[in-house]
């Protein structure tokens, strides 16, 4: 029997092998390996490929979010608003800080942050409110983009999974006052370990995470604040440079799957397919699909060597980990049916054309 990998992170990572061995052994010799050149440069590249005047790299994107709220001065007796359906990273990042993360329910049709449910959750305590370009697909942001402006209210993007996606023919990552990226290997843009970056055209903002990642110090053993160690290595930044310059080719395989999904799918009633509204164009992190039947059709596509995924399977307002603020079932009954009946199939920049095949004569073959 075939085996369709959810994502075969080992065959991406292969393509580029032997440049990767190159930039090691060049690393060996360097005798720098924390902020130094590759770092510098990648910082570059990616505030150019996110149409941004600054990029500062972190440890991780959970720390881009912590750092950017932190740098805007959030903390305790502030609230900021959050997607109720996201990654439990959005809700973290905010917790971290000594704020209280305020969740909004997704919109009903497309399942993306809510940006009209977002203002009217804003009290006189909002600082902020973190936008989730969840699944790749961007915010239709233009509504929170003027408001926040008006209203002085930070407005953050956390694109951990939208790397290049775009809104208006505008990358993310410039979309709001400053954004949030991850490099986990199993991204879009993916490092082989940790990494993350905040962009942004604010320099005030640049600089405090520049002095917050690297123990609030910006001259060695000057410490201005009580910083953090949250800086990506060197290796990691030159592994990241090489998998830039093939971002735009290998969301356009992920795109071109995603049509072929939907064309093949469209006409199946018990399957509700991703909506992507025509001002924004996704870069498919997830391909997820809506059933009653969850269950079964990941029975029936493990059945048939697919792998599968839940993104995500207990919605953070009912993790052991937020009891404190008080939610039951029902408190977001929309993310609840999401998490209930949402399945992710494989995609990604190396499946092949015969294996996109399989996986859809499987679903039209699925007995509903
Ligand atoms: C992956 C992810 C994060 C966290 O990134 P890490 O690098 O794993 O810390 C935050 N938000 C979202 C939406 C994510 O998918």
């Amino acid at each position: 029997m075939k085996t369709i990998e959810f994502l075969d992170l080992k065959k991406i990572n292969q393509t580029y092998r032997s440049q990767f061995c190159s930039e090691l052994n060049d690393l060996v010799d360097s005798g720098w390996y924390i902020l130094g050149e590759q770092v510098e440069k990648f910082e570059e590249e990616f505030a150019s490929y996110c149409q941004v005047d600054y990029c500062v790299t972190v440890g991780n994107g959970l720390d881009a979010l912590r750092l950017i709220l932190l740098a805007y001065g959030v903390g305790p007796g502030d609230e900021v608003i959050v997607p109720s359906n996201t990654y439990i990273a959005t809700w973290l990042a905010v917790s971290q800080t000594g704020a209280v993360p305020i969740p909004v329910e997704p919109s009903p049709n497309s399942y993306n942050f809510n940006c009209q449910g977002a203002i009217k959750a804003i009290t006189n305590k909002t600082k902020a409110i973190i936008a989730v370009h969840l699944y790749g697909h961007p915010v239709e942001m233009a509504l929170l983009q003027e408001f926040c402006n008006k209203n002085q209210i930070f407005l953050i993007e956390d694109a951990a999974q939208a790397h290049g996606a775009t809104y208006k023919e505008v990358r993310v990552g410039g979309l709001g006052n400053s954004a949030a990226f991850s490099f986990y290997p199993g991204k879009n843009l993916g490092a082989l370990g940790d990494g993350g970056a905040i962009t942004t055209n604010d320099i005030y903002l640049a600089d405090k995470v520049k002095e917050l990642r690297n123990y609030g110090s910006k001259v060695k053993y000057v410490n201005n604040v009580k910083g953090f160690n949250s800086r990506l290595d060197e290796l990691q930044a030159a592994f990241l440079r090489i998998k830039l310059r093939d971002l735009d080719r290998c969301n356009r395989r992920r795109s071109v799957i995603a049509e072929k999904y939907i064309d093949a799918f469209s006409q199946l009633e018990h399957i509700t397919l991703p909506i992507v509204h025509k001002d924004c164009n996704s870069v498919w992190h997830l391909f997820t699909l809506q059933t009653h039947k969850r269950d079964a059709l990941a029975i029936y596509m493990e059945g048939k060597g697919i792998k599968t995924m839940i993104h995500y399977p207990i919605p953070p307002h009912l993790q052991e980990a937020y009891s404190e603020l008080g939610y039951s079932i029902g408190s977001f009954p929309i993310s609840e049916k999401i998490h209930k009946e949402i399945l992710s199939i494989p995609i990604g920049p190396t499946m092949g054309d015969e294996e996109v095949d399989y996986v859809v004569s499987s679903i039209l073959d699925y007995p509903n």
